[in-house]
């Protein structure tokens, strides 16, 4: 089979190695479709925090079953699924409480272990689940982002009437604006720095978009909010610009929920949190949140296939990077199908 191998930052080689063998407890996966992530970027440059090459990456898929291993009884051969991408020990303080998603020992599929950049990947039982009839396979491997959205919402301290602000309208931007809709946000303001992604977040439910190029997000919410007219940010970037924005626009005593994944270390104004007594929450993946996701897409509550911009074959893995790097304003979600040549 062919996978793809990010063999040093910026440099990709298509290998042809032996198609895997599910080992006890696994289940062997055609993947069908897996898309590109922001955190992929960051680990094609070599500036993740916690990711290095060489590695076959990709963890946002779905695909069918082709084959059990010994011991898996939940899953059948043929069954079309999506893939949790979590490696956990199920053994330490937070696996045990249910908060497997900051295991001591995660790994993630695609990160710190072989991921679905690949025609076929072998998986624990665990972490699969299957989709409805009515879900694509793009759609299947659209769970992964979304459950990141389900999470980060589930986790802040969201209630009916609040205000929100998202900054940030990538792929994961989009998703919670359209997560905190169902979960009854008054209120919900956009930013970004891309008029067509901004465009997308007022079609998902943002009452107010901000161009952060041309505007200061703190005036433009001050003034159409007031002081006290943010309860929660959720900053889905991972610069310092936007975690001091947050920091200056949020009600005092109010909630900033950390999602970007910061490739700097920022200079954060602590100074304020102290003072204004801001609470802020970091977020990792998802735990427990994949039959949420699933369910949203299912029943058509949350729209993700509107976040597809560009579809390519595994072999040109490489060029949708180079695209994701040029074409900022054009692009959102980059699907790669393994299966095509
Ligand atoms: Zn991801
Ligand atoms: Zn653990």
């Amino acid at each position: 089979m062919r996978r793809a191998v990010l063999v040093e930052p910026e440099k990709i080689v298509i290998e042809e190695v032996e198609r895997p063998k599910p080992g006890e407890g696994e289940v062997l996966i055609r993947v069908e479709v897996c898309g590109i992530c922001g955190s992929d970027i960051h680990m094609f440059h070599g500036t993740h925090p916690f990711v290095k090459p060489p590695i076959v990456q990709g963890h946002e898929f779905s695909g069918v079953v082709e084959e059990i291993g010994p011991g898996v009884s939940r899953i059948e051969v043929g069954k079309r699924v999506t893939v949790e991408p979590s490696l956990i020990c199920g053994r330490c303080y937070n696996c045990l409480r249910g908060r497997y998603n900051i295991c001591n020992e995660l790994r993630v599929l695609g990160a710190q272990a072989d991921g679905a950049f690949a025609e076929y990947i072998a998986v624990p039982e665990r972490t699969v689940y299957e989709v409805p009839e009515n879900m694509s396979f793009e759609e299947g491997a659209l769970v992964e982002p979304l459950s990141v959205a389900v999470h980060a919402v589930e986790r802040s301290s969201l209630e009916v009437g609040n205000n929100v602000v998202i900054l940030g309208a990538g792929p994961i931007g989009l998703l919670i604006t359209q997560v905190a809709r169902v979960g009854g946000a008054d209120r919900i303001v956009v930013t970004d720095l891309y008029e067509r992604r901004l465009e997308l977040a007022r079609e998902f439910g943002a009452d107010i978009t901000i161009n952060a190029k041309r505007e200061d997000p703190v005036e433009v919410i001050h003034e159409e909010l007031g002081r006290d007219g943010v309860d929660i940010v959720f900053e889905a970037v991972g610069v310092e610009a936007t975690i001091n924005q947050a920091i200056e626009m949020v009600r005092k005593g109010a909630e900033i929920v950390v999602v970007g994944v910061y490739g700097k270390s920022p200079q954060v104004k602590m100074g304020l949190i102290q003072d204004r007594e801001i609470v802020v929450k970091g977020v990792l993946m998802y735990a427990w949140n994949y039959p949420t996701a699933i369910r949203l897409i299912g029943e058509r509550r949350v729209d993700v296939m509107r976040l597809i911009t560009h579809r390519y074959p595994l072999t040109e893995l490489e060029e949708a990077y180079r695209l994701l790097d040029r074409e900022k304003e054009k692009t959102l979600k980059v699907m790669i199908y393994p299966q095509l040549t």
